[in-house]
């Protein structure tokens, strides 16, 4: 197995990585849910601030963002790194002195890492501004588990003054090993959106279906016609999921339900596939309630657009990538279902959103993400920091000219 202590890791993050595990389990004893993250917020204002970076605070309720100019303004051009702060509604199992100390929410996500690492990279920037070029922004974004925390941070100026041109970011990720790194181009992780189906039918008596519309079976047709539309209406060399989470109806076992509740998700990484799904789901639920005498309708939500990195950005991180962890541990089609709210950040400047590989199966720490038992290798966060890093020292030399967002 690859040893962290063997890669070409700077001593300015060697001697960084003790603070860094230290900000960590603190964030991880203290974890807090989306918007609320008063206590994280509070954390990494002072720990900037004590860095010596300008900082700005409230930004979308608890979002901070800190600031370092180079000694060379480079045109007044500016690039933005993003780490998101909240825990999730969880209880953790994990048999660690660094465990949650707040009920029924935890650190599931890895999110504490993500803060502790940008909060080193910004700290070591910061020392060393006298080398740089442009402008660096760091933004700490609250509810990335939702109700999204970045679309409120652009939409209140996060990426004017400084102009912000390009931006990065990662995930630790427990499915690939520490000493890996996923970069993939273009769609990375995929779009969400959420879906509600409300079916109504006729309630009456169990022994007497005849004089009713029982809309726990409709309902039921429903989820299984909806399951269709992968295996049969989507090209297969596209991508998509339709998942139904929930389903509430009926009182008791002798009352045919009058309304059937469920809730589901639909992921996809391009427009057309999901439009088409939207369009789908809506057709095969409607008629088939109508098939069968009751009415269904269906309300859909966007959560997330699909994240999508850059092509040359991409290919410029996993040049990086693969000089600190060698080029056979840079994965490049690594790419996930699950939904992001950095796709904002990317939808508005170019960027790359790469993955840090962070289990370790002979430490025990391969837990998935979101469950009580999820934790990560904290070697990952060195490996993060120094391919931050040199992002930013090699940035300017790489785009003499701002990018041109494709
Ligand atoms: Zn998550
Ligand atoms: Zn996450």
């Amino acid at each position: 197995m690859l040893r962290v202590a063997d890669l070409p890791i700077r001593a300015g993050v060697r001697d960084r990585f003790e603070t860094m595990v230290r900000l960590r389990r603190d964030l991880h004893r203290h974890p807090e849910l989306g918007m609320r993250e008063q206590r994280t917020a509070g954390v990494v204002t002072e720990h900037l601030r004590a860095g010596g970076l300008e900082v700005r605070t409230g930004i979308a309720q608890t979002g901070v963002v800190g600031l370092v100019r180079g000694a060379d303004p480079f045109g007044g051009r500016a690039v933005l790194f993003r780490a998101d702060m909240d825990g999730l509604p969880l209880q953790e199992e994990n048999p660690v002195e660094y465990a949650s100390s707040h009920q029924g929410v935890m650190h599931a996500c890895g999110h504490d890492g993500h803060t502790a690492i940008l909060l080193e990279t910004a700290r070591e920037a910061f020392e060393r501004r006298a080398t740089l070029r442009g402008s660096w922004t760091y933004a700490f974004q609250p509810a990335e588990e939702g109700p999204g925390g970045a679309k409120p941070m652009i939409e209140q100026g996060v990426l004017r003054d400084p102009n912000v041109e390009a931006c990065f970011g990662l995930h630790l990720w427990n499915t690939m090993p520490v000493g890996t790194v996923g970069v993939k181009a273009g769609p990375a992780m995929a779009a969400a959106d959420e879906f509600e189906l409300w079916v109504e039918g006729k309630g009456g008596h169990g022994a007497y279906p005849h004089g009713a519309i029982d809309a726990v079976m409709v309902g039921s047709q429903i989820v299984t016609a909806i399951q269709s539309i992968v295996s049969r209406n989507v090209d297969p060399f596209e991508t998509a999921v339709v998942t139904v989470g929930t389903f509430n109806a009926g009182s008791n076992f002798n009352i045919i339900a009058e309304k059937a509740h469920m809730k589901g998700t639909i992921r996809t990484f391009n427009s057309s596939v999901r439009s088409l799904l939207i369009r789908r789901v809506e057709e095969t639920a409607s008629r088939v309630a109508e098939a069968l005498g009751a009415r269904c309708r269906v309300v859909f939500t966007e959560v997330y657009p699909a994240t999508h990195n850059d092509p040359v950005m991409s290919d410029f991180v996993a040049e990086i990538a693969a000089e600190v962890v060698g080029a056979k541990h840079v994965l490049r089609n690594e790419c996930s279902m699950g939904a992001e709210d950095m796709s904002y950040f990317l939808e508005a400047v170019p960027g790359c959103y790469f993955f840090l590989g962070s289990s370790n199966s002979e430490r025990g720490l391969i837990g998935q993400h979101h469950s009580p038992r999820f934790d990560f290798d904290e070697d990952a966060m060195q490996i993060g920091a120094e391919i931050f890093l040199r992002i930013q020292e090699r940035y300017f030399d790489r785009f003499p000219t701002p990018p041109v967002k494709a």
